[in-house]
């Protein structure tokens, strides 16, 4: 059964068309990534399938439900941490429980222990790398109750050794509990590297371009960004996304 389904989408701010007519199904368990140039609709998409904003035309559902404009469907994790820094790493990551009446603090703190920030339990966010805010954030998104985790370019403010490391930490984190993720990113790699399918947005207003399974097998090989296999898709896709915009080679 398809879990999540993107029914002719379509949205505008005013006279500004962002995106166009956008389908997808998203299988349970499935990791798929949305590429797309910045400016793209990416972000807005996510504010749609969250249910923050109501689109244009067209309908989304969730296992069958129409949840078109509706809120608390899904579990969403935003551009920046935004973590509050008023509360403790613990307080921050039981966050989306403690709305919703159910807390389970040990879990949470397992959690936190497993992904290298167990000493950091009563610290302030302050206090934290970068990497480390991005991974509070995460296991927030992945505690709340919600089944589909929105991920919106999660590691896009890191410096790339960070985001390498913190790609194979979400992986490992992902093989785990098998989440269905929408992850979006303007990095071919990242998409690459992650994903069990990829859909390219064009320019604004975004069509889906096309749609890629990626072959590469899981466990993906850490050092699989350096395979020729690798390369040739990085290549088709930079192709994709540069001749779409008019810039022929
Ligand atoms: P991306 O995430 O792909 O970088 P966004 O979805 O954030 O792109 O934005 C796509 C376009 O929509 C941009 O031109 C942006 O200025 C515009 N936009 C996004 N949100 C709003 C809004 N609330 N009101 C008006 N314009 C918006
Ligand atoms: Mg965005």
């Amino acid at each position: 059964m398809t879990f999540l389904e993107i029914k002719n989408i379509s949205m505008s701010f005013e006279e500004n068309a962002v995106l166009h007519s956008i389908n997808m199904s998203i299988q349970e368990g499935e990791f798929v990534s949305i590429l797309g140039p910045s400016g793209s609709g990416k972000s807005t998409l996510f504010h749609l399938i969250g249910g923050i904003m109501t689109p244009d035309s067209g309908e989304i559902q969730l296992k069958t439900e129409n949840i078109t404009g509706k809120k608390g469907y899904i579990s969403y994790m935003p551009q920046s941490a935004s973590l509050f820094p008023w509360r403790t790493v613990l307080e921050n990551v039981i966050l989306a429980q403690e709305l919703k009446g159910k807390k389970d603090i040990q879990k949470a703190k397992n959690m936190l222990r497993k992904a290298g920030l167990g000493a950091f339990e009563k610290a302030y966010p302050n206090v934290l790398s970068g990497g480390m805010k991005q991974r509070v954030s995460f296991i927030r998104a992945l505690l709340s109750a919600e089944n589909l985790l929105c991920l919106d370019e999660p590691f896009g403010a890191l410096d790339e050794f960070t985001r390498l490391e913190m790609q194979k930490w979400l992986l490992s984190i992902w093989e785990e509990h098998k989440r269905t993720v929408l992850f979006i990113t303007h990095n071919i790699d990242e998409a690459l590297f992650l994903s069990d399918r990829i859909f390219i947005l064009s320019n604004r207003p975004a069509h889906i371009l096309t749609e890629i399974t990626v072959p590469f097998n899981r466990p993906r090989e850490e050092n699989l960004w350096l395979e020729p296999s690798f390369l040739e898709w990085k290549k088709k896709i930079y192709f994709l996304l540069q001749n779409q915009e008019g810039t022929m080679k």
